[in-house]
């Protein structure tokens, strides 16, 4: 098989070949066709979170070991299982959406298929290799979810961006339909909450980015107003208290950044929630008493789990959530994609695409590419 790997934190990824897994127990091995480029790949790539005033979170003391295949956003085709994976309605040649926020699979946490609060979590992409490369190897056939009738490069998206802000809007439920909810950020994660809030009947979504752009394609996904925020806290806030009428009480930050919790902080109404969920890192200072005084909830949500991956494709497979924009990318320009995405070019979602028959002759596809280099 041939990946992209980081083989060193800070610097672009390097093209490796390696022997193609062999899946034991119940693994399943997948020819990927579908990988999104994540922000937070950017992070893993760069190898810390920043902190704010308590400096930078080294992901190698979170599990992180190098070399590390990228990529938790993956499609593609089962090729093979382990023995004890067997029976469990594996199809070579099935296209599947991977679930990677992989779980201990004991805990009462995914038990119940909240996997992302697993306290010994193994998320694919992040401490397991992942989709930038030709194959991947999931733990097992539970994490695979069947996607037919969807674009398989939009249903690739769901594993992460989808899933996150999923779960960060049902933080935020129930809230009245003719409540207004602001979403901040309209990159991958922010499109895909207003494509989620239209699907569940929300028509009043107020889409804040810095980019003009961001915002245009925010209108198109279904955003009903925007607010370009222009650098000036104070002024950001007065014109999302206008676009909400004065009554700011839900707000997911999908880039959570020092500015952006700030300025959404201080737009929330009384009784608010902000729900955290972007990893763009810094740090917030809160006046305390604003806290009370506004009654205030803040809510971190990290990625989501296995029973909400399963609700997202269900919502897309009954035809309720628009599509957000995707441009497929060659594997080979990984490292390109990388940075138009560092320097904020994207608008929606870049997704790497692989001709997985072309790659793998369709006798490989049913089965036979155990070993295969
Ligand atoms: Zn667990
Ligand atoms: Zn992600």
């Amino acid at each position: 098989m041939e990946a992209y790997a980081i083989i060193q934190h800070g610097r672009p990824l390097e093209k490796v070949s390696r022997p193609t897994p062999v899946p034991v127990g119940r693994e399943v091995l997948v020819a990927v066709t579908h990988s999104g480029i994540c922000h937070s790949d950017l992070h893993v790539i760069e190898g810390h979170y920043d902190l704010g005033s308590r400096g930078d979170l080294e992901l190698g003391k979170r599990g992180l070991t190098l070399p590390l295949i990228p990529g938790h956003e993956v499609v593609g085709k089962v090729v093979s299982w382990g023995p004890e994976a067997d029976g469990q309605g594996l199809v070579a040649g099935d296209l599947k959406l991977v679930f990677p926020w992989v779980g201990c699979g004991e805990c009462s946490r995914c038990r119940a298929d909240e996997q992302n609060l697993c306290l010994s979590t193994r998320p694919m992409g992040l401490v397991t290799d992942g989709g930038y490369g030709t194959h991947v190897l999931v733990s097992d056939p539970k994490y695979l979810l069947d996607i037919e009738g969807l674009d398989p490069a939009v249903a690739a998206t769901y594993a992460c961006s989808g899933v996150t802000v999923f779960s960060a809007i049902r933080k935020l439920m129930p809230l009245d339909h003719a409540e207004t909810i602001v979403v901040i950020g309209a990159g991958g994660l922010g499109l895909n909450a207003i494509s989620l809030l239209r699907a569940l009947g929300h028509e009043r979504i107020c889409a804040v980015d810095t980019g003009q752009s961001k915002l245009d394609a925010a209108v198109a996904q279904g955003a009903a107003s925007v607010v370009l925020a222009d650098g000036d806290s104070a002024s950001t806030v007065a014109k999302i208290a206008a676009a909400c009428d004065g009554r700011v009480f839900s707000i997911i930050d999908t880039v959570n950044a020092s500015p952006t919790a700030e300025f959404a902080f201080d737009a929330l109404s009384k009784g608010g929630k902000l729900v955290q969920v972007g990893l763009f890192g810094g740090e917030l200072k809160l006046p305390l008493p604003l806290m009370p005084a506004k009654s205030a909830t803040l809510q971190g949500s990290y990625v989501g789990g296995l029973a909400e991956l399963r609700e997202v494709v269900s919502l897309a497979k009954q035809g309720l959530m628009p599509a957000i924009p995707v441009t497929p990318r060659n594997l080979d320009d990984v490292n390109e994609a990388l940075d138009e995405l560092r320097d904020g070019r994207v608008i929606g979602r870049m997704v790497i695409v692989l001709d997985a028959d072309h790659q793998h002759p369709a006798g490989a596809i049913a089965g036979a590419t155990v070993g295969e280099e």
